[in-house]
């Protein structure tokens, strides 16, 4: 019979154990020792000979005592190989069907990846999203994280296999595949290390790490060693592709530490981590471009109370994000009303758009072609001056500045897809971030 303290103590263990079982995210209690989770983007899956390098970087990890769990993309450029396909039989294929066809891709690298770990002497066993009880919301092509049932995943760690996860995808309620968005395998990476209670997920992709700004248009971009998760949060949600604006919202919520890494070597990236007090010290630590956008105006609606909630209700409604926001109200009881989205959501954004003219009366023009240019920093808080030296490195290249917007940590310029590129590279400069002449 066991004593009331040790009775105490079973029951303890009991409750622990069935909390354990529940494996919502929230919670980060210790798996075991050192987990790593690594992430192969695209690139570094592309061809047989990469997912073989990339196989070794992850059998030297399990050989230097960690447990270990990767997430790949799909193979190259996979995706958009797809998404192509789909189009070529239907302009508007149904969010469901597209989500069954773009899984496919992460499904044959987590195969080839597991094969190529075997190949080399080690076990590995790899996994849908389904298959580990990856569970999102509803919303195709968009879907968001709820939970991962990890228990599978410890199972395998512990009989001493390495676990290969697919990216960028999940199942919803009612079991149908959905996917986390464009670069949504870096979702998968930090929510995994989130709920494995990771050391570090490591994110190798095909740059030394997160530059000032994009190096492939700034070829003067230097590395950062160290970054904020609010600052790459911003940079990513404006335009920083390295990296998911959610999964960063997620690292940093779960305070999951990402190390972006080079795939093709061994040498430290950028680690993105919480804000440090010398952070501040830096006003800009960089700048990103958007150069996808359309700008979306509305002509002589009402102007009463409760349009503008009605018009940005049901557009959210669709899962479409607006940005740049503009109102006028004119002479004549009627308004225009200006906003920007991603290309990619114009197609769902018209049929919003025709219900509620249909309602509401007034117009609506779209111009393509838009860009915007922003600057991020930590240091922005403290220091004068900032907008001033932009818009001034704007307009000393003639680029001219269609709407501003600002976060505490950011500002933005909305400029034409014409100037998009030289308005980067002009930003860069002005801030003083572009890497010293080789010597
Ligand atoms: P992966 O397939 O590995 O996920 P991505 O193509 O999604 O790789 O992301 C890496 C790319 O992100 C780089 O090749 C680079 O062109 C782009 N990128 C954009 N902004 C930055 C930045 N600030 N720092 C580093 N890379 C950036
Ligand atoms: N394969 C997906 C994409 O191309 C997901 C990812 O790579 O993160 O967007
Ligand atoms: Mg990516």
């Amino acid at each position: 019979m066991p004593r009331p303290a040790a009775e105490f103590s079973m029951r303890f263990l009991r409750f622990w154990l069935l909390l354990d079982k529940l494996t919502g995210l929230p919670r980060r209690e210790k798996t075991g020792m050192g987990i790593v989770v690594q992430k192969f983007g695209g690139t570094s899956v592309a061809t047989a000979e990469k997912i073989h390098f990339a196989s070794r970087k992850v059998i030297a990890a399990k050989a230097s005592g960690h447990q270990v769990v990767v997430v790949v993309s799909a193979m190259g450029h996979t995706t958009d190989e797809l998404i192509n396909l789909a189009r070529q039989v239907s302009p508007n294929p149904p969010k469901r069907e597209l989500d069954q066809l773009l899984a496919t891709g992460e499904q044959v690298t987590i195969a080839l990846i597991a094969m190529a770990i075997h190949a080399q002497g080690h076990d590995a066993i790899s996994f849908t999203g389904a298959q580990i009880g990856l569970i999102t919301d509803a919303v195709h092509s968009k879907a968001r994280i709820r939970e991962i049932d990890k228990r599978r995943i410890i199972a395998e760690l512990d009989a001493g296999k390495i676990v290969i996860v697919a990216g960028f995808q999940g199942i919803n309620e009612h079991g149908d595949i959905t996917t986390l968005g464009r670069g949504g395998s870096n979702a998968s990476l930090v929510a995994l290390g989130a709920v494995l209670n990771a050391e570090v997920c490591e994110n190798y992709t095909d740059v030394d790490g997160v530059y000032t700004a994009d190096p492939r248009i700034v070829p003067t971009a230097r590395k950062i060693d160290r970054i904020s998760y609010d600052e790459m949060m911003e940079l990513s949600s404006v335009g920083a592709g390295v990296l998911q604006t959610r999964a960063v919202e997620f690292a940093k919520k779960y305070n999951v530490p990402i190390h972006v890494r080079n795939s093709g070597h061994d040498r430290p990236g950028t680690w993105i981590v919480a804000e440090t007090s010398s952070m501040e010290n830096i006003a800009v630590s960089g700048c990103a471009l958007k150069k996808d956008l359309m700008r979306v105006s509305l002509k002589n609606v009402p102007d009463r109370p409760g349009i503008v909630a009605r018009i940005f209700t049901a557009i959210a409604q669709a899962n479409i994000v607006v940005d740049d926001i503009i109102q006028n109200v004119l002479d004549d009881g009627t308004a225009n009303i200006s906003f920007t989205v991603e290309h990619g959501d114009v197609a769902d954004l018209k049929p919003v758009m025709e219900q509620l003219l249909a309602e509401l009366g007034g117009a609506a023009a779209y111009e393509k072609d838009m860009a915007k240019v922003s600057v991020v920093g930590v240091g922005m808080k403290q220091a004068a001056g900032v907008a001033g030296t932009m818009f001034k490195a704007l307009a000393d290249q003639k680029i001219n500045i269609q709407n501003i917007s600002t976060s505490e940590i950011r500002i933005s310029c909305l400029v034409s897809r014409a100037d998009a590129e030289n308005a980067l590279r002009a930003v860069h400069t002005a801030f003083g971030l572009d890497q010293p002449p080789a010597a």
